[in-house]
């Protein structure tokens, strides 16, 4: 018994040591001779000896008593004991005392405590992630749920999160994930995208899944990780989006460049063709065969000449010829055309914006960007609709820029037109713009009415957008920009053409002769006493030397000598009141 490595104590119903054996360290400070015949308080006094206390009184109880205690010991530092103390019976059944056998445990105390705090740790990490963790068996159920979405959602109640949980959880134990899972269980490494529709609107996520190996290497199962990915998705598809359109924007744009280099060049030929063609028709040696010839050369010729046209506008090599205008006016001055091109079942409405900003482009180009729209949505209503043609001011911020290829930010005029037609599957559209495109049969569609709408507003600085769905109708806004140094201002009601006549004395300042009794002639045949003068000396001397009296100077700009700016100066520095109407050919 002093052998042992425990120490065995023998205590009797007042719980006084009694007898003592064992070879425990508590011998080294303490003589155990010391302690016999008394109680642990006495030992060591009433704090340190209450818990032998109170399991020493359930022993005697007759109960088999096992407890763990410490103390402080002065180099060893706290060493911890587990106590068993079992009650000794008398023949007769009665407890006349009880046997301690006291163990030290200090070592698996202080490992089993490391392993908690540890344990404790490693939780707090794993619930501190974002989003969720999921631990499977090899028989693929979850076993255990944790991250950062499961506290949330407990806290939240019933937030997104609260209803996201359950039904991942849900969604796991569909075929699509355990496929996935499979997979780790037999040693894989899985990334896993999915999605489901939430009440919130889509929700894209991603799970990480990895084999759970044991010390021995065996699976035992697999944790998957699994956060929302959507607003990542949403911006890799924006980026992609943006991308593609970019790329389709540079390939339609290298069509049209090829399309107008090639016309270019071949409208060169058709000069010489068609000159030639002219010069034999009016040849008087000619046979009247060869000239029927001629004819129809002449004839194919032009029919080239306008193919190549429309070629040069889509490859956006026309010359323009701009000119600063209202697309009001202009869609007023084309509706009565419009209408009888789109015919009786087609029915023609405007909403035109009263206060429209001017543009700068060519008219004669912005007629044909309306034309070719208007045919191709008569086209796409046989059995009839509504065309609608709009006009109102559009702002593009840095961003929207960024949307329409090469288009600057700023405020731009758009001209909308909409039909109510067989509208276009997605396919049509990505083509819609590619030279010689058509879905209309041989002989009925050239495929180039709205690359030539293109080219023309991509020209003059603008950009075309066209919405559609099928048999919802299609929607085209062309945008051009605000013309340079002009503002948006209300329109007044335009002053009736027709009919007016006057009797007033009007100044003309032009410096080419031809264009000066032009205009001289037409304000003499309405009436008006008409000056003329050559340039703005010759202006402000016939005012101010021979004294006549003018109520409106109608003036060029740019003349030789003095130009019609100065020359108003100088007038009204003389102190007279001059109304004025400046007439230039340069429309900047
Ligand atoms: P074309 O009219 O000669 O076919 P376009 O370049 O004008 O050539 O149009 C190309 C194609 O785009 C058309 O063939 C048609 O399929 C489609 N499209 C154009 N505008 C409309 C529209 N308003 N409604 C439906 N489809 C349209
Ligand atoms: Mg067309």
């Amino acid at each position: 018994m002093e052998s042992l490595h425990d120490r065995v104590i023998v205590l009797d119903r007042d719980l006084r040591h009694v007898e003592i054996y064992g070879n425990s360290r508590l011998e080294r400070d303490n003589d155990p001779e010391r302690w016999l015949g008394k109680t642990a308080a006495e030992i060591s006094g009433p704090a340190a000896a209450a818990i032998h206390e109170s399991m020493g009184r359930r022993a005697l109880a007759g109960e088999t008593v096992i407890y763990e205690w410490s103390w402080e010991d002065a180099t060893e530092g706290r060493l911890w004991y587990q106590t068993r103390l079992s009650p000794i019976h008398a023949t007769d059944g009665t407890v006349t005392g009880i046997v301690s056998v006291s163990h030290e445990v200090t070592s698996i105390r202080r490992a089993l405590d490391s392993t908690t705090a540890g344990e404790a740790r490693f939780r707090t990490l794993v619930n501190s992630m974002d989003g969720m963790v999921t631990v499977f068996d090899p028989e693929l159920r979850v076993t255990g749920v944790f991250g950062d979405w499961t506290d949330r959602a407990r806290r939240e109640g019933d937030g997104p999160l609260a209803d996201l949980v359950p039904a991942v959880l849900g969604a796991m134990g569909e075929p699509a994930f355990g496929e996935a899972a499979g997979r780790a269980l037999a040693g894989e490494h899985v990334t896993h995208d999915w999605s489901m529709s939430r009440a919130g609107g889509r929700r894209h996520l991603r799970s990480v899944l990895s084999p759970i190996r044991d010390r021995e290497g065996a699976l035992r199962g697999v944790v998957a990780i699994t956060r929302d990915i959507s607003r990542q998705r949403e911006a890799e598809d924006a980026v992609s989006r943006l991308e593609q359109a970019r790329q389709h924007g540079q390939q339609l744009e290298s069509l049209g460049r090829l399309a107008g280099g090639v016309a270019h060049d071949f409208n060169n030929l058709l000069t010489v063709i068609n000159g030639y063609a002219d010069l034999l028709r009016s040849s008087p040696a000619l046979e009247p065969a060869a000239r029927k010839m001629a004819e129809e050369i002449g004839r194919a010729g032009e029919r080239a000449a306008t193919l190549t046209r429309q070629l040069l506008a889509v490859g956006r090599r026309q010359t323009l010829q701009p000119r600063v205008l209202n697309l009001n006016a202009l869609v007023l001055d084309m509706v009565d055309m419009l209408a009888r091109v789109l015919g009786e079942p087609v029915e023609l409405v405007s909403h035109l914006s009263p206060a429209l900003g001017l543009v700068r482009a060519d008219p004669g180009q912005v007629q044909q960007v309306l034309m070719n729209l208007a045919v191709n949505a008569r086209d796409a209503m046989p059995d009839g609709g509504i065309l609608t043609i709009e006009t109102a001011h559009v702002q593009f911020t840095e961003e929207d820029a960024r949307w329409h290829h090469g288009v600057r930010p700023g405020t731009y005029v758009l001209l909308q037109v909409s039909d109510t037609g067989s509208g276009m599957t997605s396919e049509v559209m990505t083509r819609l713009f590619e030279p010689f495109f058509t879905t209309k049969g041989p002989g009925r569609g050239t495929g180039l009415g709205l690359s030539i709408v293109q080219g023309i507003v991509k020209q003059s600085g603008g950009d075309v957008m066209v919405y559609s769905e099928p048999a919802k109708g299609t929607v085209v806004k062309v945008y051009l920009p605000l013309a340079p140094g002009t503002e948006v201002v209300e329109a007044s009601d335009p002053v009736p053409a027709s009919g007016e006549r006057g009797t007033e004395t009007i100044l003309l300042v032009e410096d080419e002769a031809r264009i000066r009794e032009l205009v001289g002639g037409y304000l003499e045949r309405l009436g008006y006493r008409v000056l003329t003068a050559a340039d703005g000396i010759l202006g402000a001397t016939l005012v101010e030397a021979h004294g006549q009296a003018v109520d409106l100077v109608v003036t060029d700009v740019v003349m030789p000598n003095l130009s019609g700016p100065e020359m108003v100066a100088r007038l009204r520095a003389g102190g007279r009141r001059v109304r004025v109407i400046y007439v230039s050919g340069y429309t900047a």
